[in-house]
């Protein structure tokens, strides 16, 4: 029969929401994709790439043109000096890269630090991979960490950190103070970092990404790793990388090998070009997406709501409690979907432990009216809530 850890395993909650929103014919607010198609060259790329592309095996470890151009592109935005040869490999997702970093680092007993909210796919991978979970809980509204959290949680069997920067669910940039808190425990404790960078590209007014990478200690103990359905918007793609020195990338390489061993060449030909030439794409990426949010966050006051800040992602959060809703985020977010028709993702389903249950995640990556919308049919949630809670 199935292995205890899978077979006990929900449905994700991406899934179940969006299932649901499709059934009930709801507003999808839920599950992380913009409704827009991406940028239409890229796309005419892939298209062309499959026509008159090849379309057998590309190399294992991904298209040379690829690699080069995932080293160039963070060269010029994040101002890493990464060997294209040795240092890059190309999953097929930053989910399948994910798996393969903890199949190719972890031994049975190791210990992993990770944070909660800890997005859905790290605890199941990193115990079918035999490692020890150590949960840091993060809190709101700042789900900042702290040197006592570390010390609590590094110890002499922690092999790896995992660390998603900036974070889903809640939207949060970390501060250089927190990467150089995190990286002198990863050095003093001689940890390897898993960097889930996904979201770096997708960062708003104020904020910067910094790559954990970059600080000292950490150039040789880090995986790096990126999605370009984040970076284009084009979620469906699942062209992933790994970049890490090459002793790490050594192993990392002989796990995707055997995970998918290799991506669809017409979408790894399509990335590299928009990687060399999308930069008015990473331009304005981020600001329309900035005054998605700011249109969101507005109307959300409007009606009453509490907002968390969110200063990169797809998402924003809002706070039940702040906006005068005591039921709890599952039962408020089913209540959304079923009876207001808009879905939205409850944060508890992030944690495994001592869950905050007060916060829902709002995907903000839609057209006006799709925003206009939803945030009606959010006031209206919120209606029935408080009406039935009384
Ligand atoms: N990590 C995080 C934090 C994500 O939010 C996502 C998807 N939204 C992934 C990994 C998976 O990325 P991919 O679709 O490239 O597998
Ligand atoms: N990462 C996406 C989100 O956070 C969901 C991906 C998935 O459904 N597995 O919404």
């Amino acid at each position: 029969m199935a292995n205890a850890i899978y077979s006990s395993l929900p449905t994700t909650v991406f899934e179940e929401m969006s299932g649901l929103a499709r059934s009930l014919g709801a507003i999808n607010m839920g599950q992380g994709f913009p409704d827009a198609p991406g940028p239409e060259a890229v796309r005419a790329k892939a298209a062309d790439a499959v026509l008159n592309g090849y379309n057998q095996y590309p190399p294992m470890v991904g298209l040379p043109e690829l690699r080069q151009a995932v080293a160039a592109h963070y060269s010029r935005t994040q101002g890493l000096d990464l060997d294209w040869a040795g240092e890059v490999t190309i999953t097929s997702g930053a989910t399948e890269a994910l798996a393969a970093a903890f199949l190719a680092l972890i031994e049975p007993g190791d210990e992993v630090v990770v944070f909660q909210p800890v997005y859905d796919a790290y605890l199941p991978l990193i115990r079918r991979a035999g490692g020890v979970p150590k949960l840091v809980s993060l809190s709101p509204p700042d789900w900042r960490f702290t040197r006592p959290m570390l010390e609590a949680a590094f110890g002499p069997r922690t092999r790896l950190v995992v660390l998603n920067n900036p974070i889903n669910p809640t939207g949060t940039v970390l501060p250089d103070e927190d990467l150089a808190l995190l990286a002198e425990f990863c050095v003093a404790h001689d940890v390897v970092a898993i960097c889930d960078e996904v979201w770096e590209q997708v960062v708003f007014t104020g904020a910067r990404h910094r790559p954990l990478i970059g600080y000292p200690g950490m150039r040789e103990r880090t995986v790096k790793i990126g999605s370009a359905g984040k970076m284009f918007g084009l979620t469906g793609w699942k062209v992933g990388y790994l970049a890490a020195c090459p002793a790490l990338t050594h192993s990392l390489a002989r796990a995707h090998q055997f995970l998918t061993f290799t991506t669809p060449p017409n979408l790894q030909t399509a990335v590299a070009w928009g990687l060399d030439n999308a930069g008015d794409w990473f331009r304005d990426m981020p600001v329309d997406l900035e005054r998605s949010r700011d249109r969101l966050v507005d109307g959300l006051r409007r009606e009453g709501f509490a907002v968390l800040p969110s200063q990169g992602t797809y998402f924003l959060s809002i706070d039940l409690k702040g906006s005068g809703v005591t039921e709890g985020d599952r039962d408020f977010c089913l209540r959304a979907v079923k009876e207001a028709g808009v879905a939205a993702i409850p944060v508890s389903a992030f944690y495994e432990t001592e869950p905050v249950t007060h916060i829902v995640r709002l995907c903000f990556s839609k057209g006006d009216d799709v925003l206009d919308e939803g945030l009606r049919r959010l006031a209206k949630a919120r209606e029935l809530s408080r009406a039935a809670i009384r």
